[in-house]
């Protein structure tokens, strides 16, 4: 099923101007490339139909099981561009393994390692021209799977359908690498025992969103999630994992506990920090440790990290009953940026991937320029 063919349909393609001013100024999200990926799941047939397609809106009947029980998961992983011109991908098979993690939580069909990146390769190389040269930029890929089948009635669908999209991005926080603010959400929860929470499912977000809201009213531009039990064991932000860095150097993260997305950049961070020798501590954490140990000076940077932004230093935690978490203008703290920029660096090629993370979709062009 691995070596599905593949059907590749030529779109009109935006003309060259327009897409050199679209990738003067991505921003993140907005403007999405000239093709897409499709497969078809049907219970009987199995994967079928793998078709590279003209970006374009979907035909969906207002009967698909999607839109009423919320059937969706997705990824998200991005294309860089070397120095020499080839264009590689991160760990995707860390994706293509989430993915299925997702899909069965989700009662959807899991999809072969091989087709996932496959599918992501095909659509990278039809529109490698969209893969940015400038620094700081990539191409954002969004591959995702609904469940289609015409039907009301409860039951896990037997038709699902996988697609893959590709957008041009530019930094995910706009000016720089600043400390951002977050707020601690305190009545609502992402996720509870035996929930969806180590899914990377669309509900997660749907129910993410309103603390989201109060959150930028509090002027915050990330929400933190805790335990909903105890209202103090961390779980994660709406889309990014956390780490606290002690003074000593160890990293501190919570342990995937079933409530918390397997971030890959969550994993590649850990690695990273072992290999040059810092202790990492993967358990339960929470806001009074964190609140207590800035405080003692013991804790002296925190950070968000994931795809879309990488890593994220954050300055201050702002609750509701005022008290506040600040690292003032200590942050961004040192450790988060060096692992930010040895990992950026690994990325886009200009740092050793001494872990054999990368993998090349589109090798070099002869005479290709350098970025
Ligand atoms: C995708 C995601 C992350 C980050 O995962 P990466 O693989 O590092 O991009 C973290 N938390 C949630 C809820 C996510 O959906």
């Amino acid at each position: 099923m691995t070596d599905l063919a593949f059907t590749r349909t030529e779109a009109t393609r935006l003309p060259t101007e327009d897409r050199e001013r679209i990738l003067a100024d991505p921003g993140f999200g907005t403007h999405f490339t000239d093709h897409m990926v499709s497969i078809t799941w049907t219970e009987d047939a199995g994967w079928h139909d793998a078709e590279v397609l003209p970006y374009g809106p979907l035909q969906i009947d207002p009967a698909s099981s999607v839109l009423h029980y919320g059937q969706e998961i997705f990824e998200g992983l991005k294309a860089y561009r070397r120095p020499d011109g080839s264009i590689v991908t991160f760990r995707p098979e860390g994706n293509a393994q989430r993915l299925n993690d997702s899909a069965r939580r989700l009662a959807l069909p899991e999809l072969p390692q091989g087709l996932f990146v496959r599918a992501v390769q095909e659509l990278v190389a039809i529109d490698a021209d969209w893969v940015p040269t400038a620094a700081d930029q990539s191409l954002y890929l969004r591959p995702f799977m609904i469940a289609d089948e015409v039907f009301l009635g409860v039951r896990s669908a037997r038709r699902a359908r996988f697609l893959v999209i590709a957008s041009p991005a530019g930094p995910y926080f706009t000016g720089g690498v600043k400390p951002v603010a977050i707020w601690l959400s305190e009545h609502w929860a992402r996720a509870g025992h035996g929930g969806t929470g180590a899914a990377k499912c669309g509900g997660n977000y749907a129910a993410s969103l309103l603390p989201q809201n109060e959150a930028a009213e509090h002027g915050c531009a990330q929400v933190l999630f805790t335990d909903a039990e105890t209202d103090d064991t961390i779980d994660e932000l709406g889309g990014m994992n956390l780490f606290l860095v002690r003074s000593d150097g160890t990293l501190v993260t919570p342990e995937l506990n079933g409530n918390i997305l397997a971030g890959i950049t969550r994993k590649s961070l850990i690695e990273l920090a072992q290999d040059r020798g810092h202790a990492v501590e993967e358990r339960p954490v929470t806001v009074s440790e964190w609140r207590e140990g800035v405080a003692q000076g013991t804790i002296t940077e925190a950070f968000a990290c994931g795809t879309a932004a990488v890593i994220t230093p954050i300055g201050q935690l702002r609750t509701a009953d005022g008290r506040d978490i600040d690292f003032g203008d200590r942050a961004p703290g040192s450790l988060t940026m060096s692992l930010r920029e040895e990992l950026t660096g690994i990325q886009f090629g200009i740092r050793p991937d001494r872990f054999g993370w990368l993998t090349e979709i589109v090798p070099a062009l002869e005479g290709s320029p350098a970025r």
